[in-house]
């Protein structure tokens, strides 16, 4: 049985379900379960309205000891915790939404504030808020409020939270509270260096917003990482290179760490749907779909996408380091630095790890896209006009919430 979308009601339903010995699944909205020998899928479920009725996470269940958080030193421990769901931005490739909604919702203060306190209670000296989007403009009052009361109650607890670089740049003082209140990393979501593929991502920030959004997390000495994208079906190879540009002015600002991600069309969103029936996805195998592996027909060369992304990374850090080592590099104060300190020590151990990747991992994912390339994987017309369909489905019952 798969339950699709949201689950906490409709796993409560199952169990009702099965515990009472019934096993009439086909009034359980939202899932697709094996009656005799076809599929039934139900009608979509109702999102959640009110975060706040989801159940505690049962913080005590779990072994802190399995949840060390060795890159930043000993005796460090993380839990994640979630504060919102959903987003209301619609950038083409991403899959929040489809999976979420594209309704932002989000806990009360008094109840995240609950959830904290609790994991600080068990020992936790870091928080994971794993929201996709962390502040938007409908909540900024709303976190302002929470990173206040955060500071008033000397929580004392660090945290990492996932940003928009508008948002982040638009709100320096936000940023400064956030920072007071425990902000110690940020993700930040640039993607492009080149406005025109921002543009068609439909991602809704400029090219100077990243910068200036590095700038205020590392003025505010929160460490920062950045996600890029490259092979998106409509760049060039002018417009990858742009984005291996921005990288290094993005270090120049105070950027720490970078994540290049080959764009992958992963289904139910829209850009799954369109490449799909332009024939210009490469194979439906889905273990290729790891964000490393090109499995598009681009305008570059897929095995070029995937060796300048490897490139771009190892570049941004090498080069990082060595003006850092010459003195030429943005400095990092107080907390930050002593946390950058550490991490390079952990980086170090695991140096093994990377040579691996490097060398023999990158190497064999290199020959797997070459023969995915070469070999043009005939896709079934009756499997791809499934997948349409399929992707095409709302998995949520709009405008109907749960309470
Ligand atoms: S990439 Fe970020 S901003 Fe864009 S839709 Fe996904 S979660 Fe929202």
């Amino acid at each position: 049985m798969v339950v699709l979308g949201e689950g906490d009601l409709t796993i409560q339903e199952i169990a009702r379900e099965v515990g009472e010995g019934r096993r009439d699944f086909s009034k359980i909205k939202g899932i697709v379960f094996n009656q005799g020998n076809r599929f039934v899928e139900t009608p979509p479920a109702p999102l959640l309205r009110d975060l706040d009725l989801l159940p505690e996470p049962a913080l005590e269940l779990v072994k802190r000891e399995k949840y060390r958080f060795d890159v930043f030193g000993k005796d460090n421990f993380v839990t994640c915790l979630e504060t919102s769901r959903g987003c209301p931005y619609g950038c083409d490739f991403c899959s929040v939404t489809p999976t979420w909604g594209n309704k932002w919702r989000n806990k009360s203060n008094k109840r995240i504030m609950r959830e904290i306190e609790k994991a600080k209670e068990l020992g936790y000296n870091w928080v994971f808020f794993v929201d996709d989007i962390f502040v938007v403009w409908p909540n900024r009052s709303h976190r302002e409020k929470l990173f206040r009361e955060i500071i008033d109650r000397r929580i004392g607890i660090k945290f990492i939270a996932q940003m928009r670089a508008d948002v982040t740049a638009r709100n320096p003082d936000l940023v400064k509270m956030a920072a007071e209140a425990g902000l110690r990393v940020a993700f930040l979501g640039v993607e492009s260096g080149s406005q025109e593929t921002l543009r068609k991502m439909h991602k809704g920030i400029a090219v100077p917003d990243s910068i200036k959004a590095v700038k205020v997390l590392h003025q505010n000495g929160v460490i920062v990482l950045v996600g890029l994208i490259v092979g998106a079906p409509y760049e060039g190879f002018r417009e990858l290179m742009a984005t291996v540009r921005l990288s290094r002015e993005l270090a120049d600002a105070g950027a720490d760490g970078v994540q290049f991600s080959v764009y992958t069309p992963l289904p139910g969103t829209r850009v799954f749907v369109n490449l799909l029936r332009e024939g210009r996805i490469l194979t439906l195998n889905w273990d290729y779909y790891d964000l490393l592996t090109p499995v598009l027909r681009t305008r570059v060369n897929p095995l070029i996408v995937q060796l300048l992304s490897l490139y771009a990374n190892h570049s941004f850090y090498v080069r990082k380091y060595i003006k850092g080592k010459l003195g030429r590099g943005v400095r990092s104060q107080g907390d930050k630095a002593r946390l950058l300190r550490q991490a390079e020590k952990y980086m170090w151990r695991r140096l093994p790890h990377f040579a691996q990747v490097t060398l023999v991992d990158f190497p064999l994912s290199l020959i797997k896209t070459l023969l995915l390339y070469v070999r043009r994987e005939r896709l079934s017309q009756e499997v791809v006009s499934e997948l349409i369909s399929q992707s095409q489905r709302i998995v949520y019952e709009e405008g109907v919430w749960a309470s």
